[in-house]
């Protein structure tokens, strides 16, 4: 479905978020209201037992309930099939556990830390690879509980970046974000402050001027938004999009490639080009589904996801294409899994696929060859 002819909406006041949580879906009890299949409800209690349930309002308005496989639906409402847990399924698919040093803190590369400030989100994914922390920690914000990952980052000047995600950072009040933006700011060797969030996409009215006040200060600040399927574009979450980039944040998006939701080209060719025309939100990357426990019905092959980003490399500009990366267990990182187009080489000419599929040479001509 095309979009781009809606209008965008206007700002929301700034309470109007507290309502949409409000009236959305807060419990597991809630979606007793809801018009769910009896497997559904079967499943909801115990799989919402290992991972939380929560669906704001303008998220839960998006979803078509005369389809079963609705794409919205799909990522919010519990399902059976979490319930089966395959072997090769992890607790922690990326190893965040095995790098932190000190609580809610992971060091992974050197120039840069991950922060969890909240262990809480304003919508709550069912693929979500760190659910299992998100249940077993569970913890919200406290200054207190941020000391000792603010003194490891003012005691390693290597770090210029530091990643606010979690839980969903954008969850937090404004006058909690203010105190960890003023707080990072302080250190003087960190250069860029960026931000994980859901909520552009499922609770856009949160974006409000005071939370742009919270975040305003000396440092970049890149809001990394997590858009999976062109429907979740919606004129709220273009306001909530601009109302950032006029602030003058970089915006990139990360979405999580998933059986049955956005694994087809078209659909993510529409989403990769709404995320940049339309929201100015850059395709940064495609992850291949993690390790997470109860995902296997939502996880594709790789081969099926190479093949995806093959066609869409076809069709899309580059500034419209996302890097298809796998986030690999025991902290490996992040590495792109899509296609090389070097065929060979002998000596300094190359053998080089381009675009048509065809091969061409190239002759490298360097000064000291
Ligand atoms: S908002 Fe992010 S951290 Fe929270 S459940 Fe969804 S994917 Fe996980």
């Amino acid at each position: 479905m095309t979009t781009h002819l809606q209008q965008p909406a206007t700002p929301a006041p700034d309470t109007a978020w507290q309502d949409d949580i409000r009236a959305g879906v807060r419990h597991v009890r809630d979606l007793a209201s809801l018009p769910l299949s009896a497997a559904e409800r079967a499943a909801a209690e115990q799989a919402a037992a290992n991972h939380k349930v929560r669906i704001p309002k303008p998220y839960l308005d998006l979803i078509d309930w005369n389809d079963p496989q609705d794409p919205i639906r799909a990522q919010v409402i519990p399902s059976p099939d979490e319930l089966t847990v395959t072997e090769g399924e992890l607790d922690d698919p990326i190893g965040d556990h095995a790098y932190s040093p000190v609580p809610r803190l992971t060091h992974r590369h050197a120039d840069r830390v991950l922060l969890f400030p909240t262990y809480h989100c304003a919508v709550y994914c069912r693929f979500c690879f760190r659910k299992e922390s998100l249940t077993a920690i569970g913890r919200g914000y406290t200054s207190e509980a941020l000391e000792p990952a603010f003194a490891y980052i003012a005691a390693h000047p290597g770090i210029r970046e530091v990643i606010l995600t979690g839980g969903d950072p954008l969850s937090l009040p404004d006058k909690a974000l203010g105190e960890i933006r003023a707080r990072i700011e302080a250190i003087a060797h960190v250069r860029l402050l960026r931000i994980h969030t859901r909520v552009p996409v499922a609770l856009p009215s949160r974006v409000t001027a005071g939370l742009i006040g919270a975040l305003q200060g000396r440092l970049m600040v890149t809001v990394v938004t997590h858009f999976n399927h062109p429907r979740e574009i919606t004129p709220a979450a273009e306001a909530a999009c601009r109302t950032l980039r006029q602030a003058g944040f970089v915006l990139l998006n990360q979405s999580v490639l998933l059986k049955g939701i956005n694994d087809n080209v078209e659909v993510l060719e529409e989403l990769c080009r709404e995320l940049m025309y339309r929201l100015g939100a850059k395709p940064y990357y495609l992850h291949h589904g993690d390790l997470a426990r109860g995902m296997a019905h939502r996880r594709t092959t790789i081969a099926e996801g190479q093949a995806l980003v093959a066609a869409l490399r076809a069709r899309l500009s580059g500034i419209c294409n996302p890097t298809y990366v796998i986030d690999l267990p025991d902290g490996g990182g992040k590495v792109p899994l899509g296609p090389c187009h070097v065929e060979g080489r002998e000596g300094e000419t190359w053998r080089i696929r381009a675009q048509d599929g065809k091969v061409r040479t190239y002759i490298e001509v360097v000064a000291d060859f």
